[in-house]
């Protein structure tokens, strides 16, 4: 299930991933801010349709559709808005030129979107298996720069996931022995946030995947077959001001006795 707010996130990195693709493969393609919009708009229209009952992973449900909280007519303006903002803000900004001055050789890596799952983007922390898929990766002489665009706002979880990334770079792009940085770029401000990823901090983030992969395989009766345990080992959140934004919601309505109501309250 995806949201509005995910929706502008996913429609800005198509259109940026679409551009930086055609630049690497020759046939250059301005990003086009208009684009964004057209796209959430088709994901809108296919939520409606009710397309995923056919593809739910092509054709995710909408959350404010699925659960009928459908905005008003100026908050879905200010998604549109904030998606053409969003490409906007990165096509007038320094790195958008740098980028587009490189050869395509130095884009060793540009997020393969709507290519689908792929063994490429699968990385070892041993004994799991854990994905990451930048959105791009640029070379600048002997450093590898791990670029990823932030449509919300900074979250100290953001370094995590580009730490994370640079574990993967140096497994599936080779980049273990050259300088690793990440670059953060935040499309509500314009704002870059750049910082070298050594190997302590990959050991470090490393040490942190493994453990909340240890976390979700103890929520599993059996881990080799993916069963999970018993329903009495989930019980509901104790504070439920999340639930009504839950999109798992639906599964707890019947939970202990309980309907929509009693789970998340008056709409
Ligand atoms: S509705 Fe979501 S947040 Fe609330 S108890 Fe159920 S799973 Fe947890």
């Amino acid at each position: 299930m995806t949201s509005m707010a995910l929706l502008v996130g996913s429609a800005v990195h198509e259109v940026l991933a679409r551009d930086f693709r055609s630049r690497k493969f020759g046939t250059a393609r301005e990003a086009d801010p208009e684009r964004a919009v057209d796209l959430m708009r088709t994901a809108w229209m296919n939520a409606k349709k009710e397309l995923w009952r056919e593809n739910p992973k092509k054709y995710p449900p909408l959350f404010e559709i699925y659960y009928d909280r459908i905005p008003d007519g100026e908050r879905l303006r200010g998604y549109a808005e904030k998606a053409r903002r969003a490409v906007t803000t990165v096509k007038n900004s320094l790195l958008y030129s740098r980028i587009r001055s490189l050869t395509p050789s130095d884009l060793p890596w540009v997020d393969p979107v709507g290519e689908g799952f792929s063994q490429e983007i699968i990385f070892d922390i041993p004994p799991y298996q854990a994905i990451s898929a930048p959105d791009l990766v640029i070379r600048e002489g002997e450093r590898v720069v791990i670029v990823d665009w932030k449509t919300g706002k900074e979250n100290e979880a953001d370094r995590k996931q580009m730490e994370a990334a640079a574990v993967w770079a140096v497994q599936k792009l080779g980049a273990g022995d050259q300088a690793i940085e990440g670059l953060l770029f935040y499309s509500e401000t314009g704002q870059e946030t750049r910082f070298p990823i050594g190997r302590p901090e990959r050991e470090k983030v490393e040490t942190v995947i493994r453990g909340e992969m240890a976390a979700m395989a103890a929520c599993l009766e059996d881990e080799e077959n993916n069963v999970p345990r018993a329903e009495e080992h989930f019980p509901l959140r104790e504070n439920r001001a999340f639930c009504r934004y839950c999109e798992f919601q639906e599964i707890c309505w019947g939970m202990g006795g309980g309907n929509r109501e009693s789970v998340i309250g008056d709409r």
